[in-house]
């Protein structure tokens, strides 16, 4: 049994694998672990199923050729060398991921900031916390998170800000939803656009206009200073800048926000009679072109409330990825130095004089929009990327694949063979994937956990931080690189921490400067700051930072920031009159890479869509299950309809994980808008205006196959894993006869045996009477379709009768997609549990097992049950 991480978001859940010796493993939530006490959410419990080393890259490629480790570390030396030499320091640069450890972030940071004498370096963190970072900085003076995943559950009131905490971060949100339970009085209040599956526990959803936060809470504070509802004291002694906020303030308009008046006063009235309360904010927030000031207006009403850093109160940015915060520590961002120190004057000298650096970074580097757009115009001629896929996840992903496939050196590392992004670089650099992978990452509260390996290293994949160390010593500081190990670098990270700090940064984990590997690898998750001395605020408050004060900027107060209301950069036109929000949905991770592996997590979303309001889908001629064309002056993407009222009319929703790996067009960063947010970089991902239009398919079809499937050119396809097979959902635009006779053929082509035809479009090919590949055409899009031909797939044998009902008939019922991924129970069998009178989520649960055990499908089953009491009531 190994204690580990889960990789994916930023709740950071301990767990417990246990490999089974055959390269898979058990994986069970960790009892002991903080964050999460044994739960996990649907995508943590599916972990097992991505394990295999399908699809991996596991030697080191140039221009699609194996080459020796020493080769190809000699040319990414060589070339990074050459570069350097020829055109300065600041035409390289590095993209690196809140997937790396901390240790593999602080290895690439210290390299190119301290040795090659640049700031080129960001992170997708960028993508996702960018403006929490800078508006912690402008009120704080540094990059704190002042609270604690348990003032969650202490809080009277927790206002959730541009979160659907029960799909993105679903262990928090059962951490909530059990103390809701509990303290049935605790108010919850959801702001968003959408009515997401976080308002099923909501008490109020405030479905406000898109980027009317600082609206909202300029209003909020200006009413609760009218009604005194003001920590005095704390205001005077520890802040600055009241009166210049609350004008601008006072400058604004409430109406803006779209909302009805009696919800606002609700809001207002919770807000100013609950002491204990925490806004949580994440995403909806910080992907603006305004995201810095959102952080702001909400920061400052908790200023004036002094509602921060104590239980129960404060409020709380939650990032997206497992080491967001690891990447904001080490200073991977490019306007971040290290260990929570700029570029100013003093933190550079200190920071070189421990490197022993030759050549300090003395400016800020280009952030993640600015530094693909310096890669396609040639001012950055060598870049390297690490565990990310800018390709499918920047804005206007067109652009940077473009740059990319112009890049004189581009070089990836990566644990996986195919991505969009691995695709597109010259030279790929085979690294350890989760389960193999040495380190540490820090989740949302500052909670510091071990990830340790469990499977040994594949091939001839490497870590992160060796590759780094390797390419250092060939260009000459092998000397500040000879780690022996993860330990080697957790201890210089610690050590730096402390380095002259005296309380004068936040982050500092001094007290682990000293530990011995033996320390290292028995770590239990720890809270920061954890100073040596134990002196540090954090420590003497439960882990909770600013009670008393005690900020960090130099007069040690923070800053009220005056904020006034800022549209959406790009607004709707005529030509383009909807508003595009992107996002995340509840079982893929990012751009499926590893969530994709698993088949129990393919069934609740299977392909790419793009949701609307039923008012704007009439007005388009659009139905439910069309394919539609989104476009955008970027570019565009090709997705399936699903209609939805919980949309504003005059909104649409695209998930942001589907690829080129997975679908024709799927992808929607191509048509996202690379907007950013003028302090802190981060793209606008919430807002792009868009049109969409009905594409009039003349066929749609289905293939359930056992090996990939080399599709001809067709308008529309979207594939995911089946149990043994891999099915995909098509459509096209050319007669059906045409599409039948080239379909056969690439179904042929890498599934061969006799092909059969049965009756209704089907075709299929069965070799030593085992279904081999199965397709199914016909001129209407038919839900049923993989239902009723996986069966077959699992069967060793076909019977003369399966044959039959194979390829000429037996309906099956619509399951209407998957609800619960634990145990495959469809939105039918849940919906015909309620209508025989289950009216609970126990009942439920007791019927169908749907619910029972992660808990990620729960916020969808009472979307239901509340939906039949509508009816009811009607
Ligand atoms: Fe992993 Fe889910 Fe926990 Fe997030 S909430 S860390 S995805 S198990």
């Amino acid at each position: 049994m190994v204690h580990t991480t889960c990789p994916y978001c930023g709740v950071g859940c301990g767990i417990v694998a246990t490999p089974d010796g055959r390269g898979g493993a058990g994986i069970a939530g960790d009892t002991d672990h903080p964050a999460n006490r044994g739960r996990l959410c649907s995508k943590g419990a599916a972990l097992g199923e991505t394990l295999s080393l399908e699809d991996r890259l596991l030697h080191p490629e140039i221009d699609g050729r194996r080459v020796p480790w020493e080769t190809v570390l000699d040319a990414v030396a060589g070339g990074f060398r050459d570069v350097i030499a020829e055109h300065g320091p600041d035409a390289v640069a590095f993209y690196v991921s809140g997937q790396l450890l901390t240790e593999d972030y602080y290895a690439a940071n210290k390299l190119i900031k301290g040795f090659l004498g640049t700031a080129n370096i960001d992170t997708n963190s960028r993508l996702c916390m960018a403006s929490s970072v800078a508006g912690h900085k402008r009120a704080f003076g540094a990059d704190t998170v002042p609270g604690l995943y348990e003032d969650f559950e202490l809080a009277d009131l927790v206002v959730l800000v541009g979160s659907n905490l029960a799909w993105c971060h679903p262990v928090l949100f059962q951490r909530l939803e059990a103390a809701k339970r509990a303290r049935p009085g605790m108010n919850i209040v959801v702001i968003d656009p959408r009515r997401t599956e976080t308002c099923e526990i909501a008490d109020l959803h405030l479905a406000l206009r898109p980027g009317s936060d600082v609206a909202l809470f300029n209003g909020l504070l200006v009413e609760l200073h009218r009604r005194g509802v003001m920590a005095r004291k704390y205001v005077e002694r520890h802040t600055t800048g009241l009166d210049e906020a609350l004008m601008a303030a006072r400058a604004g308009d409430l109406e803006s926000c779209g909302l009805p008046a009696a919800d606002v006063a609700t809001f207002v009235e919770w807000f100013a009679r609950a002491e204990k309360t925490v806004t949580l904010y994440s995403q909806g927030v910080n992907q603006s072109s305004a995201g810095v000031d959102k952080v702001n207006a909400i920061i400052n009403c908790h200023l004036l409330t002094g509602r921060i850093g104590r239980p129960g109160m404060g409020p709380f940015s939650i990032t997206g990825q497992p080491n967001a915060m690891g990447g904001r520590e080490v200073g991977a961002l490019s306007n971040t130095l290290a260990a929570h120190m700029d570029f100013t004057l003093e933190d550079v000298d200190r920071v070189g004089r421990f490197w022993r650096s030759p050549k300090m970074a003395k400016r800020p580097g280009l952030k993640a929009v600015e530094l693909f757009d310096a890669v396609k115009s040639g001012r950055i001629k060598a870049v390297w990327i690490m565990a990310t896929n800018p390709v499918a996840s920047l804005p206007d992903s067109g652009t940077v694949r473009a740059a990319l496939q112009a890049c004189e050196l581009s070089v990836v590392s990566e644990a996986v063979r195919a991505s969009d992004t691995v695709d597109a670089c010259r030279i790929r650099l085979p690294a350890l994937a989760w389960a193999e992978k040495d380190g540490t990452v820090t989740n949302s509260e500052r909670g510091i956990s071990r990830q340790r390996p469990f499977l040994p290293a594949p091939g001839e994949a490497r870590q992160d931080w060796w590759i780094v160390a390797e390419v250092a010593r060939r260009l000459g500081f092998g000397e500040a690189f000879a780690w022996n190990g993860v330990a080697d670098i957790f201890r210089e990270h610690a050590a730096l921490s402390a380095f002259e700090n005296d309380g004068r940064r936040d982050f500092d984990i001094g007290a682990y400067a000293g530990i011995d590997d033996a320390g290292y690898d028995k770590l239990a998750p720890f809270v920061w700051p954890a100073s040596v001395d134990g002196t540090r605020v954090g420590a003497t408050n439960g882990g909770r930072f600013f009670a008393d004060g005690g900020f960090y900027h130099g007069d040690r107060r923070a800053r009220f920031i005056a904020t006034s209301p800022r549209a959406p950069m790009h607004a709707p036109s005529a030509e383009r009159p909807l508003s595009l929000n992107t996002g995340r949905v509840r079982d893929q991770w990012h751009t499926m890479t590893r969530t994709g592996k698993s088949v129990r997590l393919a069934g609740h979303r299977p392909e790419p869509l793009i949701e609307l309001h039923p008012d704007d889908a009439l007005a388009r001629g659009l139905s439910d299950g069309d394919i539609a064309e989104v476009t955008s002056a970027w570019g565009r993407a090709v997705l399936r309809v699903h209609l939805t009222d919980s949309l504003r009319v005059g909104d649409a929703f695209a998930p942001m994980h589907w690829t080129a790996q997975v679908s024709r067009a799927g992808a929607i960063n191509a048509a996202v808008n690379p907007a950013v947010d003028p302090i802190s970089g981060q793209p606008e991902l919430k807002h792009t205006p868009i049109e969409i239009r009905r594409l009039d398919m003349r066929w749609h079809g289905t293939i359930l196959a056992r090996r990939p499937v080399m599709l001809p050119e067709i308008t529309y396809w979207a594939r995911a894993k089946g149990a043994g097979y891999y099915s995909y959902l098509l459509a096209g635009e050319q007669p059906l006869g045409v599409a039948r006779q080239a379909l056969s053929a690439a179904v042929r082509a890498t599934n061969p045996g006799p092909w059969l035809n049965g009756e209704q479009g089907v075709g299929s090919v069965i070799s030593d009477g085992q279904l081999e590949a199965v397709l199914v055409l016909g001129p209407r899009h038919d839900e049923r379709a993989r239902d009723r031909f996986a069966p077959f797939m699992a069967m060793d044998r076909l019977s003369v009768e399966d044959r039959n009902v194979l390829l000429h008939g037996g309906d099956v019922a619509d399951r209407g997609g998957e609800i619960c991924a634990c145990f495959g129970v469809s939105t039918a069998a849940v919906t015909a549990a309620i209508a025989k009178g289950a009216t609970s989520l126990a009942a439920l649960g007791a019927v169908t097992r749907a619910g029972t055990n992660c808990g990620s499908c729960r916020p969808e089953l009472r979307a239901l049950l509340r939906a039949q009491r509508q009816r009811e009531a009607a």
